[in-house]
C-alpha cells in the first residue's frame, strides 16, 4: 500500500487507543500492555476490551470492540491467534483502521498460522486498514508519551533524536546503546504491511529525529528499490545506519522462520546500502557507538584524526585503528608543532599521536594535558580528536570536565577512550553533557569517528549519478506487468536463497523457481544478445558437425577454439569439451569429433544429439575477468565484477552494483576488488584496458535491467587486453525464464 503519513503519525501518537485482550494480571512478569502504557505516561483516551472484566487498572473494559463509545485511532491486539480474524473484523466494523498486532505464531510459524494471517489480512484489505506487525512490540514515542510494548520500557527524559526500526523488541525494550534516550522506535515484526520503507520515510520526515538506526533481518521481496529511493532522500537530511543480521546461511534460515522475511545474499544488501548512502555496521556495538557519535558529537567534515594520549602505547592502538578503518592521521601544522615543542622537553620529537606524558613529567599533569589537547584540537588540519585516557590510582586525573568544555568551544568531534575500572562514572559524567562520547576501546572510538566522517565528509551532499542509457543500445522493451522490481504482495514468502546448483560467481543457478516459470539456458544466441548491447564478444559461429566447424574456422581465420554448446553442457572444460589454439582444418575436425564423442560418452545419445559445436577466434594473452548479473529477489537487476579463476571462486574477490550502472560507478566497482592491482599492471605488466571493461559492465547492466527474464548470467571469462586493445567475452551462460 502507498505511504500514508497521517496513519504513520497515528501509530506513534494516537489520540485514542483500544487494547484488545488486556489481561487482568498486573505487576512484574505480567507483561501487561495497558499497565506499561499507563506507566509510560500515555495521556490519550484509553479503552480496554476483555469480556471477563469490567475494569482493569482504572480503565473501563468492554466485552467487544463493537461496544466502544468512540472509534479509537489505534487498536493494539493481543489475543490468541485463533480469534484474531474475528477480533479484527469487529474492530473494522466499529470503524478502526489502524492495528498493531502483537501475537506471534502466524505465517512465520506454521500452515495454520499462515491461513489465520491470510484470513485477517483479507479483512484488513477490504477495509483499507493498516497494520504494524504481527509478532511485534509495536511503536514507541518518547516525545509524546506513547508505547504499545508488553515489555516495560523506561522513559528517559528528555528524549534524544534517535529512532530505530527493528525486527526484534530487544532494541525497544533495553535501555542501553542507541535506545538510551530513544526518541522513537518501531518493531516491524513480520512486516505484513508497514515495513522498512514506510518507517524510514516517516522517521526521515520527522524533524525531531536526527539519526535513524535500523536492525534488519531482511526486506520484503521486491521492495528493495523503493526502500533505497526513500533512503536516498532521507540521507540528505540525517544519517541512516543499518545493522543487517541473518548474514550467515544459518542466520538466514532462522530469520525465515522467525519473522517470515528472508535474508537475501548479504553482499547484495551491502552493495545496495552503499549505493544509497546507508552506513552498514559490523555488530551491535557498532550500532550503539555510531548512534551515540551522531547524537552527541559535532560533524566530522574530513578524515583527519589527531590522537592525544596519556600513554604512547594507547596512541599506537588508536593509530592502528585509524588505518584499519580508513581514517588518516592528521599532519599537524608547523605552528601547532612549534607551540607543542615549547611545552615539551627539547629531546622529545612531537607529532601525532601526541603522547602527553613526557611533557607533563614533573609538572602539574592536568594543565599540561589541557594545553596540549587544546593546541592540537585547534589545528585546522584536524577534523576530529581521539583522546586516550586512563583512570589511574586514586582517580585524581579526571579529564571529563575539560573534554566537555573543549567540545563546547569548537565544533570538532571528541571520542574518548578511557581504560580502567573507574572509567564508568567518568564516562557517565562526560556523556551527561551530550557533547563527548566515551568508548571502551581505541578501536571503537576510532570506528565511531569513521561513521561520522563517512556521513559528513562523503555521503551527505553526494550528488546522485544518474545512469544514462549509452548510445547504440536496443530500445528498452516494455516492462511486463509483475516483472522484476514490482512489489510483491504483503507477507509473500519465498524459497530460501542458495538452493540449486552454483555458478562460479557463487550464485544459485539452474533452478526453476516456483511460480516463476521454468528457467532454461540460452545457447549461442546469448552472444547475439550481448553484441546487440555492444558488449564485445569473440567472433564465433555455431555449427552442427566437425566438418562444418572446419569451414567456419577458415572464414574466421586461424588459430581458433572449438567447444561444445548445448543444454547438457555446463562446465565444458571439465568434460574436455574446449580445445584451444587449433591451427588448421585437420585439428579442428579432430577436436570436433573428440568433443562430440566425449559428450555422447558422458551423457548418452540424447545429450550428443542436442549438442553442437562453437567455433571461436582464439584470443591469446590478456587477463581473464568475470562479468555477471542476476535479478535479485529484493533489489532487482544487479551486476558483478571479479577477476577470473581462484580470485572469484576461492577468494570471493568480487564487487556488486545495482543495474543500470553509471560509468563512474562501474569504474569504482572495478577498482574496488583486491585484484585490481593486477589490472592496473602489477610488477611491470602492461596495464589492462579498464576503460573497455567499464563500458562492457555498463552495457551489461543495461541488458539485465532491460531484460528481467534473464534471471542470471555469467560471462566467464571476459578476456581483457592491454590499454587500448579492448576486451572480449569468450564464454556466456544465460539463464532465461520462459
Ligand atoms: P567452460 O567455462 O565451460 O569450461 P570456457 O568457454 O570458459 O568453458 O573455456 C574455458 C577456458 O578456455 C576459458 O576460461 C579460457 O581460459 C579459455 N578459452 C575459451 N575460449 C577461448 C578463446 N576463444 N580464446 C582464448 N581462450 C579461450
Ligand atoms: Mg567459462
Amino acid at each position: 500500500m502507498d505511504y500514508d503519513g497521517k496513519a504513520m503519525e497515528k501509530f506513534f501518537n494516537p489520540d485514542s487507543v483500544v487494547i484488545v485482550g488486556v489481561s487482568r494480571l498486573t505487576g512484574p512478569g505480567a507483561f501487561n500492555i495497558l499497565e506499561n502504557m499507563l506507566a509510560y505516561g500515555y495521556k490519550g483516551r484509553l479503552y480496554a476490551v476483555n469480556p471477563k472484566a469490567t475494569e482493569i487498572l482504572g480503565v473501563k473494559c468492554y466485552a467487544r470492540a463493537l461496544d466502544l463509545p468512540e472509534i479509537p485511532d489505534l487498536a493494539v491486539i493481543t489475543v490468541p491467534r485463533e480469534i484474531m480474524p474475528q477480533v479484527i473484523a469487529d474492530c473494522c466494523e466499529r470503524g478502526i483502521r489502524l492495528f498493531t498486532l502483537v501475537p506471534q505464531g502466524l505465517a512465520e510459524a506454521d500452515a495454520r498460522g499462515a491461513s489465520i494471517q491470510d484470513e485477517f489480512m483479507r479483512i484488513v484489505g477490504e477495509h483499507g486498514a493498516r497494520v504494524v506487525g504481527p509478532n511485534t512490540l509495536g511503536t514507541v514515542n518518547a516525545f509524546d508519551g506513547f508505547m504499545s510494548s508488553f515489555m516495560p520500557i523506561e522513559k528517559r527524559q528528555p528524549p534524544l533524536g534517535s529512532a530505530i526500526i527493528c525486527q526484534t523488541g530487544l532494541f525497544l525494550a533495553t535501555d542501553l546503546g542507541p535506545t538510551s534516550g530513544l526518541g522513537k522506535g518501531i518493531d516491524v515484526g513480520n512486516q505484513v504491511d508497514i515495513g522498512f520503507p514506510d518507517a524510514l520515510r516517516y522517521f526521515g520526515e520527522d524533524p525531531r529525529i536526527s539519526v535513524v538506526a535500523m536492525h534488519m533481518e531482511g526486506l520484503r521481496p521486491g521492495e528493495g528499490r523503493l526502500f533505497l529511493d526513500v533512503a536516498r532522500r532521507a540521507v540528505q537530511e540525517k544519517p541512516l545506519l543499518v545493522y543487517k543480521t541473518a548474514r550467515s546461511a544459518a542466520g538466514a534460515k532462522t530469520a525465515g522462520s522467525h519473522s517470515g522475511s528472508l535474508a537475501g545474499a548479504q553482499a547484495v544488501y551491502e552493495a545496495a546500502f552503499e549505493d544509497a548512502g546507508i552506513i552498514s555496521l559490523e555488530d551491535v556495538e557498532d550500532l550503539d557507538d555510531a548512534v551515540k557519535a551522531f547524537l552527541f558529537l559535532s560533524p566530522m567534515r574530513g578524515r583527519r584524526v589527531a590522537i592525544v594520549t596519556v600513554t604512547g602505547g594507547g596512541g599506537i592502538m588508536a593509530a592502528d585503528a585509524c588505518e584499519r578503518y580508513g581514517l588518516e592521521l592528521a599532519t599537524l601544522t608547523p605552528e601547532t608543532l612549534k607551540a607543542l615543542q615549547d611545552i615539551y622537553p627539547s629531546w622529545m620529537d612531537v607529532g601525532n599521536p601526541l603522547d602527553v606524558w613526557p611533557a607533563a613529567i614533573g609538572k602539574d599533569y592536568l594543565p599540561v594535558f589541557i594545553q596540549c589537547f587544546d593546541t592540537v584540537a585547534e589545528d585546522p588540519n584536524v577534523d576530529g580528536v581521539v583522546c586516550v585516557g586512563g583512570t589511574f590510582g586514586d582517580g585524581t586525573v579526571d579529564l571529563s570536565d575539560f573534554l566537555v568544555a573543549s567540545a563546547l568551544r569548537r565544533a570538532k568531534p571528541i571520542a574518548w577512550w578511557i581504560h580502567g575500572r573507574r572509567s564508568f562514572p567518568l564516562a557517565q559524567k562526560a556523556e551527561a553533557s551530550r557533547k563527548v562520547a566515551v568508548y571502551p576501546s581505541a578501536d571503537r572510538a576510532v570506528r565511531a569517528l569513521t561513521r561520522l566522517s563517512g556521513y559528513y565528509a562523503d555521503i551527505r551532499g553526494r550528488v546522485a549519478e544518474s545512469a544514462s542509457r549509452p548510445a547504440g543500445l536496443p530500445e528498452a522493451p516494455k516492462p511486463a506487468a509483475g516483472g522484476a522490481g514490482s512489489a510483491a504482495g504483503a507477507g509473500t514468502r519465498t524459497a530460501p536463497d542458495g538452493a540449486g546448483a552454483t555458478s562460479p560467481t557463487g550464485w544459485a543457478i539452474g533452478r526453476a523457481r516456483s511460480g516463476e516459470g521454468s528457467v532454461r539456458t540460452l545457447g549461442p544466441e546469448a552472444f547475439d544478445l550481448l553484441a546487440a548491447y555492444g558488449v564485445p564478444v569473440a567472433r564465433w559461429a555455431a555449427v552442427g558437425s566437425p566438418e562444418a566447424a572446419a569451414k567456419e574456422a577458415d572464414r574466421l581465420g586461424y588459430p581458433v577454439v572449438v567447444k561444445a554448446v548445448g543444454p547438457n553442457v555446463l562446465h565444458k572444460s571439465e568434460l574436455g569439451a574446449v580445445r584451444l589454439n587449433l591451427a588448421d582444418p585437420g585439428e579442428v575436425i579432430a577436436a570436433g569429433r573428440d568433443i562430440l564423442g566425449r559428450i555422447a560418452a558422458a551423457g548418452g545419445e540424447g545429450a550428443a544429439a542436442d549438442t553442437g559445436l562453437l567455433v571461436q577466434e582464439f584470443l591469446a594473452g590478456g587477463h581473464e575477468v568475470i562479468l555477471g548479473a542476476k535479478q535479485d529477489p529484493h533489489f532487482g537487476p544487479i551486476v558483478l565484477f571479479g577477476l577470473g579463476g581462484i580470485f572469484t571462486e576461492v577468494l570471493h574477490d568480487v564487487a556488486i552494483g545495482l543495474a543500470p550502472l553509471a560509468p563512474a560507478k562501474a569504474r569504482r566497482l572495478i577498482e574496488k576488488i583486491k585484484g585490481y592491482a593486477i589490472l592496473r599492471g602489477a610488477r611491470g605488466q602492461e596495464p589492462s584496458d579498464v576503460d573497455a571493461l567499464v563500458d562492457a559492465l555498463v552495457r551489461l547492466s543495461w541488458l539485465v535491467a532491460d531484460h528481467p527474464e534473464v534471471v542470471e548470467l555469467d560471462l566467464n571469462p571476459v578476456k581483457v587486453f592491454a590499454a587500448g586493445k579492448g576486451c572480449r567475452a569468450v564464454d556466456a551462460r544465460f539463464l532465461v525464464r520462459s
